[in-house]
């Protein structure tokens, strides 16, 4: 079964390397706020196979000592998660700590304090990038990102026109509705070619979205499997998110 894995993904890629290009991929992984065995999981994963970490960090709960882990690992960047990731929807709407549902003023100021914090803890590791909570962010809130010091936004999906460039995430390994456990692997490489697909006509990023905190072993082998297929193939860049922004 692996094998098909391989042949899907490897087999685009080969594509890619027979037209001269190469695919550019970035890794995203969401919720960290402090060190925890999980988070040396990731890190380590990630360090082995020498692909760049972007963590999206939730501002309020974090402090010095996810720093000082982080000070160890000079491919991890850290980006802002909202400010507490509390939830302001109602019972029947979809998750949102950035909707519509408090003045934007108040939301505005809690991002302000979210850079501010993680730009003091975190130093040149910072990238200025505003991950939202659940994906998900009021419309009428992006035109002021940049007033507050962001000079990207990152949610899930194929990237639509916005007042902030987007870097978004498009596929994300986890079985949120269903085990809430890792997804197929093969219907993850399936994604993850036509992402591929996708890029060769019209450019962009492959980003694979992760949460360290909720894997379960299916979703680390997944990772292992993602990482020893594209690492090693001359058409697949793992790019730092900092890299990225700068070729927007
Ligand atoms: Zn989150």
């Amino acid at each position: 079964m692996m094998d098909d894995f391989e042949s899907v993904i490897a087999g685009e890629l080969d594509r890619w390397q027979q037209a001269g290009k190469a695919a550019q991929f970035w890794l995203r992984d969401d919720d960290a706020v402090e060190p925890t065995a999980l988070l040396d999981r990731l890190l380590d994963i990630s360090a082995t196979f020498s692909v760049p970490l972007t963590l999206a960090v939730i501002p309020a709960y974090t402090g010095e000592a996810l720093a000082e882990r982080l000070r160890q690992e000079p491919s991890c960047s850290v980006t802002v998660h909202g400010w507490s990731h509390r939830n302001h929807a109602g019972p029947d709407e979809k998750k949102q700590e950035l909707g519509g549902h408090r003045a934007a003023a108040d939301v505005l100021a809690e991002l302000k304090q979210g850079f501010d914090r993680l730009a003091g803890l975190h130093g040149e590791r910072f990238v200025p990038m505003l991950v939202p909570p659940w994906n998900r962010i009021d419309a009428g809130l992006v035109p002021h990102l940049a007033v507050l010091g962001y000079q990207a936004l990152s949610v899930y999906g194929p990237e639509k026109p916005a007042a902030l460039p987007l870097i978004n995430t498009h596929v994300d390994v986890m079985d949120w509705h269903g085990t809430r456990g890792g997804r197929d692997p093969q219907a993850l490489a399936v994604e993850i070619a036509a992402r591929l697909r996708h890029m060769f006509d019209n450019g962009g990023t492959m980003g694979l979205l992760t949460h360290h905190l909720v894997h379960d072993e299916a979703v680390w082998d997944f990772m292992s499997a993602l990482f020893e297929v594209t690492a090693r193939h001359p058409a697949c860049r793992w790019t730092p998110v900092a890299d990225i922004l700068r070729g927007q």
